[in-house]
């Protein structure tokens, strides 16, 4: 009867709850289990030399099937800061990342390893020991590993945030600002923390070539990153007349679907196994 009460209330408040909150609490314990029955996996997207369209480094994506569907990580990304699941989930991600980025090393050239990481998971206690243990367990050297982070992490506890980059990045492990140019503070950022890599945001390519502000302030970015002895990569390439632009302004490094899309480990495989070669999309 007190069950039957209890019932009855928890519908009632549910009622009231707004249908958003519903769908996270929903989504949270489909996070939960999804950890532990690991239907999670990585893919990695390719990202390339522009100058001679090699690959360089392979950026790490997370995804999610749940129920033989596919869920977009900025579906469950959200929940999974909420609830603190991005603690573990994103461990589980830089092990395996790690594991599988050493296993195309030794078998083929040396590739770099790019990783998103959260604020919940850099804060989380002995964060820095966990990276540490992902590569001395993989055997990947810091220095092959990026760790990308984006201007809002530094919103909430931002003293702590930096410290702790500030200690991965005494291990070697290398610093990107990921989505560049579109935070508030993008360039101040640049003198707080010490940073390898901007990853220029792609809405600033997407009108390359098309809106000439977009193209000014691109071509901006490139230079004020080489002026800082900065490795600059160009995010979200899919039109050939935006890769020629990126070249011609002397832009690092590009990724995008014009050069290679996410793609599955036994994807990465084959391209390994020809010795890292330059992409045809890019060539
Ligand atoms: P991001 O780090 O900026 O990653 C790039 C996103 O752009 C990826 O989306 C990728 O699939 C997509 N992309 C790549 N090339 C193109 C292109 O040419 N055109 C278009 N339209 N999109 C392109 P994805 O995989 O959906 O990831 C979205 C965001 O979720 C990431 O943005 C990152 O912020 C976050 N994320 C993904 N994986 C992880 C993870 O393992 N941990 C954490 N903390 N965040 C992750
Ligand atoms: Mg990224
Ligand atoms: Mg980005
Ligand atoms: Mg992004």
């Amino acid at each position: 009867r007190a069950k039957e009460h209890g019932g009855r209330r928890v519908e009632v408040f549910a009622a009231h709850m707004h249908a958003d909150v519903v769908r996270r609490l929903e989504l949270a314990a489909d996070l939960q289990r999804a950890l532990l029955a690991e239907q999670f996996a990585v893919e990695y997207q390719p990202v390339v030399d522009l100058a001679t369209s090699r690959i360089t480094a392979v950026e790490a994506l997370v995804r999610w099937w749940s129920g033989g569907a596919f869920v977009p990580p900025q579906q469950f990304l959200g929940a999974a800061e909420d609830t603190g699941l991005i603690v573990p989930l994103g461990e589980w991600i830089l092990r395996e990342a790690c594991r599988e980025v050493a296993a195309w090393r030794a078998s083929s050239s040396d590739i770099g390893l790019s990783l998103n990481l959260s604020s919940r998971q850099i804060t989380a206690p002995r964060f820095v020991e966990t990276v540490e243990a992902a590569l001395a367990d993989s055997g990947l050297p810091a220095s092959a590993l990026t760790l990308e982070v984006i201007e809002e992490m530094l919103v909430e506890d931002a003293e702590e945030v930096i410290e702790r980059l500030g200690s991965l990045r005494a291990l070697g492990v290398r610093l990107a600002i990921d989505d560049f140019g579109t935070g508030y503070a993008s360039l101040a950022l640049l003198r707080t923390l010490p940073v390898d890599m901007i990853k220029i945001d792609p809405s600033f390519v997407s009108g390359l070539g098309s809106d000439e502000a977009l193209t000014l302030l691109t071509r901006t970015i490139v230079r004020l990153g080489h002026d800082l002895g900065l490795t600059v990569v160009a995010e979200g390439i899919e039109r050939p007349e935006q890769l020629e632009l990126l070249r011609e302004m002397g832009c690092s490094r590009g990724q995008g679907y014009l050069v290679a899309r996410p793609m599955a480990p036994r994807g990465v495989d084959t391209l390994m196994r020809t010795d890292c070669p330059p992409l045809q999309n890019t060539a």
